[in-house]
């Protein structure tokens, strides 16, 4: 697998750590993180702090990203941030459609969609979030559920931009909640994502996308979720706060 496609390690800090925290996280980290290796790490941070962010940790090999940007490309949307604007300052990548964005500011399929057009635009890296609530897996509805989010998600992304996509795999009950989703879980939704993926533009693309894993994922249990074949990478919330435990989780990567 490793020779198909990159292996994403991806910090999620949300609304956390502002610019002298940040300034702290990258001495400390700066010390004690891996040279050389073959997996990609990214921060993704709030807005406010890109900039600053890519150059703190230019020297260490992390790349930066954006938790969110609008979809059209300039206008009256008053405390909004175009894909161009994040991609200015010099961030790689943009979470899109996370669960949090779906549950407080209404982002939907159709949004999500837009966004990733928008980010593939500005030659940005759209690490989209798909993932299912506790009572929709209680439903067995899961893997339809995942499918519709990624078909919605890609509608209309030509096949030579999908090198570019990540998916993140964030089952909704996992996320800040310390429940893990199995790694058998994990792998097994991971593996629906690129049969999706396989059919929407056949097995060459979908061997070539890297699908994370979000939610709890942590020092101790990242190794084995990174394990399952499917699994290329995680979206760490919580423990990407940490230096130490964020670091543990790129050796297990390794
Ligand atoms: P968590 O968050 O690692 O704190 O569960 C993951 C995410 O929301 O991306």
């Amino acid at each position: 697998n490793r020779r198909y496609r990159k292996t994403i390690i991806a910090g999620n800090w949300k609304m956390n750590n502002t610019l002298s925290q940040m300034k702290a996280f990258a001495e400390q980290i700066k010390p004690i993180i891996p040279k050389g290796k073959w997996c990609n790490v990214v921060l993704c941070v709030p807005a406010v702090n890109i900039t600053s962010a890519v150059r703190l940790f230019k020297d260490c090999h992390i790349a930066i990203g954006a938790e969110t940007c609008h979809y059209e490309d300039h206008g009256a949307f008053t405390g909004e941030i175009t894909a161009e604007m994040i991609k200015e300052a010099g961030a790689k990548y943009v979470i899109i459609g996370h669960s949090e964005r779906r549950q407080y500011y209404n982002e939907t399929d159709f949004t999500v969609n837009k966004k990733v057009h928008a980010a593939i635009n500005a030659g940005l890296i759209p690490i989209v979030c798909v993932g299912e609530s506790l009572e929709q897996r209680e439903l067995g509805v899961t893997m339809e559920l995942i499918s519709y989010q990624v078909k919605c998600a890609l509608a209309n992304v030509p096949a030579d931009k999908m090198r570019h996509v990540v998916i993140a795999y964030e089952p909704l009950w996992a996320i800040g909640t310390g429940k893990t989703a199995t790694a058998e879980q994990a792998g097994e939704v991971c593996q629906a994502i690129r049969a999706v993926i396989r059919k929407l533009y056949g097995a060459h693309v979908a061997r070539s996308v890297t699908i994370q894993y979000g939610g709890s994922m942590n020092a101790k249990n990242a190794a084995e979720l990174l394990a399952q074949p499917d699994v290329d990478g995680g979206l760490i919330g919580g423990a990407s706060l940490k230096p130490a435990d964020f670091v543990e989780i790129i050796n297990s990567a390794n």
